[in-house]
């Protein structure tokens, strides 16, 4: 792909690896064939009829690479330029597949669907600080606001490697998988960085008891393709497919899925690897406190290496949407979608900067055949639609109510039918905005008792208005209760409201998030329930503890498993730090 972008021309017309699109090739044919008209004229008249000759290698060649690329984009090979051998109609058939047939809609055996991104959206692998030559790494994540810098990186790539790094470092250690979370959870100022996006292989997989056992660094794109062919889908995930499945497990992290939640209800086990280099096995059923602690554990008492996860029956699934008052919503949901055995996905966007109206969106299983072509979400090269409107809604007067009263209502008029894998197979890289050096996105997130709904909105409403946060979307999440994790989020049967809002990302800008984010804090812990972790640590230690009131389970957990406090990052050395000392450990 890279090639193709650097050396269009060249690429497009000698060389004869890789796939071209319908469009490239007759483009590629009208180039050459024109090219070759003038210059063929003019070597005739100005030199003479023999000179034109030397045209012709240049001219079949580029007629055969084009063609090759061509063939090689329905994954077939370029032998089938010797149909043009039989009379008429392998000549025919030729001008069919080369002019008119349409690629493969999914990479095959030559590349990626032409025009499309290689792979889904990734962070560095550690940025070098710039004129120093030693092993030090900044460890950043997504929104560029949480740059670290650690002592060195390591990608183990067996689990045995994972245990001996962990035993031999008798310095801080540090976890990374796909490093998405938003608040430094990934890193500790000079720890030893484990990036366990190495570890990425399926162990096993049980298609008839749904069943795959995994490497925790491999993503849920990687095993959405593996499982697809198998009418398979992941049970539950999040709605972006470039999460690692560790740091998914270690957030506890859930989807728009209706009769699920957290991630922890799909887990049968973990292997864990110690701060001692110990590997144990933990389920619901044994080592249960290891598992209670390392589900939504934030890597406090040890670093998962493999996963045993649950799957579901990958189906066709149509969507429809109605748009409704905000205190509508609670009701609706418990009438329509909730005990709905049809109903796969939901979500309600409740739309800013007026937070009066919301639109209910749900994708019910279906017979129906789905309307786009492919199975899985095919990744793009990149989202200037998807950029644009980022921008307009949230930079442009009016660019919120041209969302809500003309864009939307044309989106969710047309017909969608998607396979369930599709519709979780999002790619954060439609999220990324040009730049965010001067301002940002960034997630926040809040899980309330469905009961309280209403009140919790109400005090949501107030602060974002007061502060004139300048948010995107607020899109309503539904969860069943948690199997008893320690950093439960959803104790009960809850909502999540998930906050999309763009920032500054000055120091001034930065304190002004501070201080209306611990105020949602507040407004969260006063209707009993909790803020989400994996985003920016601005919450005060009392306000950690009033949202996760059995945090200090895991902490004593952590001081038995972790006596020399050898597991950390941003998220403990802000929590768990205050712990160790009022508490005499370590
Ligand atoms: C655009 C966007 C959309 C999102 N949508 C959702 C959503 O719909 N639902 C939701 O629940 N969340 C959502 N999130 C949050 C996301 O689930 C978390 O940030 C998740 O941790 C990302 O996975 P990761 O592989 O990037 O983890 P990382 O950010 O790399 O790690 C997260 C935490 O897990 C730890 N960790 C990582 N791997 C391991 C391991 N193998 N063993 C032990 N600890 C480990 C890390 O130390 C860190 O503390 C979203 C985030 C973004 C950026």
């Amino acid at each position: 792909m890279r090639l193709q972008q650097k050396l269009p021309v060249s690429y497009l017309l000698f060389t004869y690896n890789g796939r071209i699109s319908k469009g490239a090739y007759w483009l590629a044919s009208v180039f050459y064939w024109s090219a070759f008209y003038v210059l063929f004229n003019l070597l005739w008249f100005a030199i003479n009829p023999a000179s034109t000759f030397i045209l012709y290698p240049i001219l079949f060649w580029a007629m055969f690479c084009t063609s090759v690329k061509r063939l090689h984009d329905q994954n077939r090979s370029g032998y089938w330029l010797l149909a043009a051998f039989i009379p008429v109609l392998g000549v025919l058939w030729l001008v069919f597949l080369l002019g008119f047939k349409r690629g493969n809609m999914v990479a095959n055996h030559y590349g990626a669907v032409p025009g499309s991104a290689p792979d889904y959206f990734k962070n560095d692998n550690g940025r070098q600080i710039p004129h120093l030559k030693t092993n030090e790494r900044i460890i950043d994540d997504v929104t560029h606001l949480n740059p670290v810098v650690v002592n060195n990186v390591l990608r183990p790539v067996t689990v045995e490697e994972l245990c001996l790094i962990v035993q031999n470092t008798h310095t801080p250690i540090s976890v990374g998988g796909g490093r998405f979370s938003m608040g430094g959870q990934t890193a500790s100022p000079d720890s030893t960085h484990i990036d366990m996006r190495g570890l990425n292989q399926i162990i096993s997989f049980g298609a008839e008891e749904k069943l795959i056992k995994v490497q925790a660094g491999i993503r849920w794109c990687d095993i959405q393709q593996y499982i697809d062919g198998y009418d398979l889908s992941v049970k539950i995930m999040q709605t972006y497919a470039n999460f690692t499945v560790g740091g998914a497990l270690s957030v506890n992290a859930h989807g728009r899925y209706i009769g699920m939640g957290p991630v922890a209800l799909s887990v049968r086990s973990v292997d864990v690897v110690l701060a001692n280099g110990t590997l144990v096995n933990a389920s619901l059923t044994h080592n249960r406190e290891i598992f209670l602690g390392v589900i939504g554990g934030y890597n406090a008492i040890g670093i998962i290496a493999l996963a045993e996860l649950e799957l579901a029956q990958n189906v066709a699934i149509k969507r429809t949407s109605l748009k409704m008052k905000v205190e509508d919503y609670k009701d609706y949901f418990f009438k329509q979608v909730r005990n709905n055995g049809k109903a796969v996905f939901h979500n309600g966007d409740i739309y800013p900067p007026h937070y009066k109206r919301a639109r209910a969106v749900t994708w019910e299983e279906t017979d129906e055949k789905p309307t786009v072509k492919t199975r899985l979400m095919p990744l793009k090269e990149s989202y200037p639609v998807e950029r644009y409107f980022l921008w307009a809604f949230t930079q442009t007067p009016l660019g919120k109510w041209r969302r809500e009263f003309i864009i939307d209502p044309l989106l969710f008029r047309s017909k969608r039918i998607h396979w369930r894998n599709y519709e979780a197979g999002y790619d954060v890289a439609e999220l990324e905005p040009k730049s965010r050096e001067n301002s940002t996105y960034v997630l926040l997130e809040y899980f309330v008792p469905v009961q309280r709904f209403n009140e919790f909105e109400a005090s949501m409403t107030e602060i974002f208005k007061r502060y004139n946060v300048n948010v995107l979307n607020v899109s309503i999440r539904h969860a069943l209760a948690d199997p008893g994790t320690y950093l439960a989020w959803a104790r009960e049967e809850v909502f999540a409201f998930v906050v999309y809002y763009k920032q500054q990302t000055s120091p001034a800008a930065k304190n002004k998030v501070a201080t209306w984010t611990r105020e949602l804090a507040d407004a969260v812990i006063a209707v009993n329930g909790a803020y989400y972790l994996p985003y920016q640590v601005h919450a005060t230690v009392a306000q950690f503890h009033q949202a996760y009131p059995n945090a200090h389970q895991l902490f004593e957990l952590k001081a038995r498993l972790d006596p020399d406090y050898k597991f950390r990052n941003i998220l403990w050395d802000t929590y768990y730090k205050p712990y160790i000392k009022t508490n005499n450990h370590g």
